[in-house]
Formats: structure tokens, C-alpha cells, sequence
């Protein structure tokens, strides 16, 4: 059967936040013979949070759905993520980055130098810098397509492109809320949606992307919640603005904090922070009242509630679920917009032609369930190590927080370390939560382990070091590079795409 034969012609997709048009932008582009209409509620909001990514959204956006790379400049005002600044792990003023661009991780620490200067990427984060190089005379070199980052998206700006986007794509959106979803008789897919016009409607394929209210894969057809709540015990976010003063630090801070920790996504015009912390362990103005104290000048805040784990199906019948209608975790590695690519990824790869393909949900299912799974033993090795702070929330993680599923890996480690020095990649499941994550997580929290030899002999250790010091020391500042690559040919930035190198392809 081709795809012009295909019984599947109509999508529905319900919900408007960036699960939805990310959806709807993805199916246009590969499955072009599908008509997509989203449907989303004039008065139910989008979460408005959801703007630090991992590298696989610049590819998605660039490489996947060909989006201009100028266009989204001028109109999301994106800024660049080198990586993760972690202040944890151990007291004081310690830190550590979990930088994209990957190096030979123990070589540093083996020599008794800085564990930060493992590439140049880290070391970016480490000196506040981007790859756009000024020469002795004020020429320009860009290494953007060389050092791979992710973007801060700011939310209001992101999904007002994407809205403009689908309207270009041929999305047909509708204004309107779905006030009945109804199942059918075996309550196994779902047979109409009512919308608050009063209209029956009727689509081959279903897409819950109604965020938390999971209002098709929960509600309707009762995909039971598996709760993450034994390994992350965060449940409450105070998010507010802070002024950062035209600084634009070029990745996401995770601070610790008395009962979680605190993010930081820079945007262009100031610092979008968020406190994630346990409701067990503190009140909401306590949290507030924390936060306010280390962030002077932070604006008004609101306070977001929300459970973690996942849908026991990502597919159910005649219904897909994306987003958070489906799976949540705390951003803590900025998960959320990754998973949701992955889940597009998913659908698009093994959308069904016949009613009779049935058998590949379960799969799709195994596969995405055990991603998301992957995804909380990780943030639990997080929270499991972080010696920073002994307060009770602290010493909850450090004592009950469950691991099982990172265990085998966390042993491995500590019978050899690192795990990316071993030949036999067992765990190279996924781009950033695989070894090399686990690594940068383990070593820099300073979790005990025997180590390898370095990669390297001593000199040419040195000389590697010594080689991204004087990269960094001519690397300009997020903003200026920004200012610089205003007046400059078109061209540099560009070649985020265009280059023959670039890092920036899919998958
Ligand atoms: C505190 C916090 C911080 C986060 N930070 C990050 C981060 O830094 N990075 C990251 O990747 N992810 C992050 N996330 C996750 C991220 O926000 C979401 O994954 C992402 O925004 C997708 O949300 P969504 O589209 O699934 O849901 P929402 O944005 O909640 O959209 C739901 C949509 O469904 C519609 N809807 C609901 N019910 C109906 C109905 N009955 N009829 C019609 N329409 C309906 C609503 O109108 C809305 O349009 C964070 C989440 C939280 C809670």
C-alpha cells in the first residue's frame, strides 16, 4: 500500500503548546498527503515554560523540518546552549559542566588539572564564551558548526513561530475547546471529539497533546500514570525573571538549592529562572522567599504544580499522546522538548497506512517507555550524589533516592572509570543521556571509582589544553558575538547549515 492509498488521512491533534505545532510542523513535512488540523483552547493556557533543549532541537529545526536559520534568529531571538553549569556535587563554590561537545573526560583529572577543560565547548561555559573568534584584525571566525550547542527558546516568541510556521505548512488550526472526548465501545480508541461549538468530530489518528490534563490517553482512555516520584522528589516550580544586566551567559545553570535546585535559561532581555523543589520539604512562599534572596531584583513569580512519570502508552488505539500528556520529568537536563522530538520521531517513522497495523504500537510503546525510564534513572544519579547541601531534602536524596535503574551502570563505573574509555559501549543508547553523560555526571560529582589511564601522554595533554585556552581567550562574549553576527555576512551564520562539517544534520 503506498502512501496515496493510506487509510489514514486525517490527523487530529488537540492542544497548542509546542507539542502540538512541533507535531503538526513534522507531520506536514515527511507525511505531506496527511491532512493535520490542531485544535486548542482560547482559555485553557499553554504551560509557558519549556526553553532550555538539547542539540537534537537545532537539528530538528534546521535539519529536519528545514526551517531558516535567519528567520528563526529575527523572530525567536534564540540564544546559544554550550551546555549544563552544575553547582553541585560537592560544597563551597564548586561546579561542574556537562558540555555538548564531548572530550576525553578523566585525561584532566588524571594530570591533576581543571576537570572543565575536558573540550572547547566546556570551556566556553567555564570562561562565559561563544565560538565566534575576533583575529588581530577584528576579522571573524565562526566555529558554530563545529561545537554543538542547543538553544534557549523564549516560550512566547517560540510558539508564535511556530503557529505562523504550521499556517504556512497548511495546518488548519481551530480556536475551540474539546468539551467530550468519546471513546468507543471497547474503550480501546477513541470513536469522536465534541468541541465547545457543538460539532461531532472524527479524525483517523488522535494526538493528546493536551499537556497535564492528558485528557485523550489518560482521561478517556485510561492509560494508567507511572509515577517517578521515588527517584525525583521534586513537585513544584517557582518560576520568575531576573535582570541579568545585557550578560547573556552562553548555557543553563543548575543551582542547588535547600530543597531542589534552581534553573537558569538566559534570554535576550534578561534570566529566566526557576526553583524545582519538594512540597514535602518546603512551603511555596519559603521557596519563593529562598529564591528571591539569592536573585536580586526578581520579578513576580507564579507557582507551577506538576507529577512526574509517564503514560503507561505513548499509542493506544487510534491515539498518540506528545508532550506532557504523556511524560514528564523536571527539566533538570532539559528533557521535555528532547523526549517530545523523539516521540515525533516515533510517529512519523511508524505512522500507520492500514487499521490493521497494530502490531507496531507495542513496539513503539517498549521502545519510548524505556527512553523515558532512561531518562529518570538518570536524574535520579543527580540527585543520588549531590554532596553540595545537608539539609533534610539532601539527605532524603542522598539516603532513599531510588537508582535501580542506573545501578549496573554506576557499579561499572566505579569497577572502571570512565565509561566512555571502555571499547564495549553497552549503554550507547542515547546522545545525551548516554555514557558520556553518565561520566560527566559521575566524575563530577566526584563519585569514587578506579580509573583508566588517560588518552593521552602528559604533553600532548597539555598542549590540547593549552590550544582551547587561547581558542576561548579570543572567543567573544554571547552578546557581542551576537552584535558582531548582526553586522556580518549572512553567510556565518549560515553555515549552522551550510557547512560541509556542520554538526547540525539528522538524525
Ligand atoms: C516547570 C517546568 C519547566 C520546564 N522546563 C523545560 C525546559 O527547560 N526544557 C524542556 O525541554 N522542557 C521543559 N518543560 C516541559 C515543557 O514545558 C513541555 O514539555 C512543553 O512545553 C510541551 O508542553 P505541551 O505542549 O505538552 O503542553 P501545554 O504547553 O500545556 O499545552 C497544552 C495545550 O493543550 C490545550 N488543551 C488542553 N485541554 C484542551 C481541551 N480540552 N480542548 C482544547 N485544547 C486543550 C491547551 O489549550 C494548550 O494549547 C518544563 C515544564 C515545567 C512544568
Amino acid at each position: 500500500m503506498t502512501q496515496g492509498t493510506s487509510e489514514f488521512k486525517t490527523v487530529g491533534i488537540v492542544g497548542g503548546g509546542t507539542a502540538g505545532y512541533l507535531t503538526a510542523l513534522a507531520l506536514r513535512k515527511k507525511l505531506p498527503h496527511l491532512q493535520v488540523t490542531l485544535i486548542e483552547s482560547p482559555t485553557i493556557p499553554i504551560i509557558g515554560v519549556g526553553e532550555g533543549t538539547t542539540p537534537i532541537m537545532v537539528k530538528f529545526l534546521h535539519a529536519y523540518l528545514e526551517r531558516d536559520v535567519q528567520e528563526l534568529y529575527r523572530k525567536v531571538q534564540p540564544t546559544w546552549k554550550f551546555g549544563v553549569k552544575f553547582e553541585w556535587g560537592q560544597p563551597g563554590d564548586y561546579y561542574f559542566n556537562y558540555a555538548f561537545h564531548p572530550g576525553p573526560i578523566l585525561d584532566s583529572v588524571y594530570y591533576g588539572g581543571n576537570f572543565n577543560e575536558y573540550s572547547l565547548g566546556s570551556m566556553l561555559i567555564s570562561e562565559e564564551r561563544a565560538p565566534i573568534l575576533t583575529g588581530e584584525g577584528g576579522q571573524l571566525t565562526s566555529l558554530i558548526d563545529r561545537i554543538p550547542f542547543a538553544y534557549h527558546l523564549d516560550n512566547n516568541r517560540f510558539v508564535a513561530y511556530l503557529r505562523e510556521e504550521a499556517a504556512r505548512d497548511g495546518v488548519e488550526r481551530l480556536e475551540l475547546s474539546v468539551n467530550t472526548f468519546v471513546p468507543a465501545e471497547d474503550g480501546e480508541s477513541l470513536d469522536h471529539i465534541i468541541t465547545d461549538d457543538g460539532e461531532e468530530r472524527r479524525f483517523d489518528l488522535y494526538v493528546d497533546c493536551t499537556g497535564f490534563h492528558s485528557k485523550m490517553i489518560g482521561e478517556a482512555l485510561g492509560s494508567p500514570f507511572q509515577s517517578y516520584e521515588d527517584s525525583l522528589f521534586c513537585d513544584r516550580a517557582i518560576v520568575a525573571n531576573v535582570p541579568h544586566g545585557g550578560h547573556i551567559k552562553p548555557f543553563t545553570t543548575a543551582e542547588t538549592m535547600d530543597a531542589g535546585w534552581c534553573w537558569n535559561t538566559p534570554s535576550i532581555e534578561d534570566d529566566h529562572r526557576g526553583y524545582v523543589f519538594s512540597s514535602r520539604f518546603l512551603s511555596d512562599d519559603a521557596a519563593a522567599a529562598e529564591m528571591r534572596s539569592k536573585n536580586p531584583g526578581m520579578g513576580d513569580h507564579r507557582v507551577i504544580r506538576f507529577k512526574t512519570g509517564r503514560r503507561e502508552h505513548f499509542w493506544k488505539g487510534n491515539v498518540v499522546a506528545i508532550g506532557n500528556s504523556y511524560g514528564f520529568v523536571e527539566p533538570l537536563e532539559s528533557t521535555g522538548l528532547h523526549m517530545i522530538i523523539l516521540e515525533i520521531n516515533q510517529l512519523v517513522l511508524n505512522f500507520p497506512r492500514s487499521k490493521k497495523d497494530t502490531a507496531i504500537r507495542g513496539i513503539v510503546n517498549r521502545t519510548l517507555n524505556a527512553h523515558w525510564d532512561d531518562v529518570r534513572w538518570f536524574l535520579a544519579v543527580h540527585y543520588r550524589f549531590n554532596e553540595k547541601l545537608q539539609t533534610p531534602f539532601w539527605k532524603a536524596c542522598q539516603n532513599t533516592v531510588d537508582i535501580r535503574g542506573a545501578q549496573e551502570r554506576v557499579e561499572l563505573f566505579r569497577e572502571r572509570a570512565p565509561l566512555t574509555y571502555r571499547q564495549s559501549q553497552f549503554f550507547k543508547t542515547e546522545e545525551v543521556f548516554g555514557d558520556f553523560a553518565y561520566d560527566v555526571l559521575l566524575l563530577g560529582q566526584r563519585v569514587p571509582g578506579r580509573y583508566l589511564e588517560a588518552s593521552q601522554s602528559r604533553v600532548e595533554w597539555q598542549k590540547r589544553v593549552d590550544g582551547l585556552r587561547q581558542l576561548t581567550g579570543n572567543a567573544l562574549t554571547q552578546e557581542r558575538a551576537f552584535e558582531a553576527l548582526n553586522g556580518a555576512p549572512p553567510e556565518i551564520l549560515g553555515s549552522l547549515v551550510a557547512s560541509p562539517n556542520t554538526w547540525v544534520v539528522w538524525p
